[in-house]
């Protein structure tokens, strides 16, 4: 695992993320161990500057088991589009994105970015210019301005504060007696989630990435912070082609695109009126799940 994960952590992305207990790492760690083969090939090349381009074609996946998780996932998704993946848990919404960060090794057909077949080109360069937040951001000791500056680690302490404001965090850390320079503990305690959610977009914003990947978070925040939350996130996605596994109404609304996803294929997809408009499996989920916040 080690050498895995060092370049990772060190080439400043909020891959950092990653050190965080979710379900979803124990699972990575779980498949590094069983799966050493994620690896660069010989041959690996380094990819290039991306615009963002993503194409699935006819990817079938499966874990250890001989049961398909993926059956035939196709999709081609522009520079700068948006897309919501929704369904049922165990629909394989997670496997997507693991495969698109390439933590595991297509079986069957081929994940594109800009045309560049991601299994060709070296692991560090396609990690670098994506983007991966997990639900559970990562905190560690040290100050609010240390933990932003970890989306880049040369970044000035007038950018940090540039990407906080645009992202929405400043309202919450101005305020703050020590201000950016409080201290915040590794389990975050002092933080709320929705807190450490907007940490992790004004890192996000400040790493850059032409791909974002992004878990939402099911935690309940405050009205307030939802609101800043979804002004920060809609600020993030400007110019990034985003995959977000979209819990709230509001995100699954504004994305350009949403897959609803069901025993590993894209069952419908389109936007929110156009899936509603089918009258078949979103908008069921619509109605049993979110009625009660129609008037939003
Ligand atoms: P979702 O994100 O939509 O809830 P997942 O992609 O996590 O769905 O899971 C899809 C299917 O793959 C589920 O049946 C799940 O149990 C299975 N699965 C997920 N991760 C692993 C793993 N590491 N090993 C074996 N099976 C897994």
């Amino acid at each position: 695992i080690g050498n895995f994960w060092n370049p990772i952590i060190n080439i400043g992305t909020f891959y950092n993320s990653l050190i965080t207990g979710t379900a979803y790492l124990e699972r990575i760690f779980e498949t590094l161990d069983e799966k050493p083969d994620v690896i660069d090939k010989t041959d690996a090349y380094v990819l290039p500057n991306i615009k963002g381009e993503v194409t699935f074609k006819n990817v079938y996946f499966r874990y250890n088991s001989e049961r398909e998780v993926l059956k035939g996932i196709d999709f081609t998704v522009q520079p700068g589009e948006s897309i919501a993946l929704v369904g049922p848990t165990g629909a394989g919404k997670s496997t997507i994105i693991s495969l698109l960060s390439r933590f595991y090794n297509i079986n069957e057909g081929e994940a594109k970015i800009d045309g560049h077949n991601i299994a060709d080109v070296t692991l560090q360069s396609l990690r670098a210019q994506m983007g991966v937040m997990l639900q559970d951001t990562f905190i560690f000791s040290g100050t609010i301005m240390d933990n932003i500056r970890y989306g880049r680690l040369d970044a000035t302490d007038e950018e940090i504060i540039e990407a906080s404001k645009s992202v929405k965090a400043h309202d919450f850390i101005a305020p703050l007696k020590d201000g950016y320079y409080t201290e915040v503990k590794e389990r975050g305690s002092t933080l709320s989630a929705g807190q450490r959610q907007l940490i992790s977009f004004a890192r996000a914003l400040l790493a850059n990435p032409k791909i974002l990947i992004l878990d939402e978070a099911t935690s309940s925040i405050d009205t307030n912070t939802e609101i800043a939350l979804q002004i920060g996130l809609n600020k993030l996605l400007q110019g990034r082609t985003s995959f977000i596994i979209a819990h709230r109404l509001s995100t699954i609304k504004n994305a350009n695109r949403i897959f609803y996803i069901d025993q590993g294929i894209i069952q419908e997809q389109g936007n929110h009126e156009q899936l509603l408009e089918l009258k078949g499996l979103y908008y069921t989920l619509y109605h049993s799940q979110f009625t009660f916040l129609k008037a939003n």
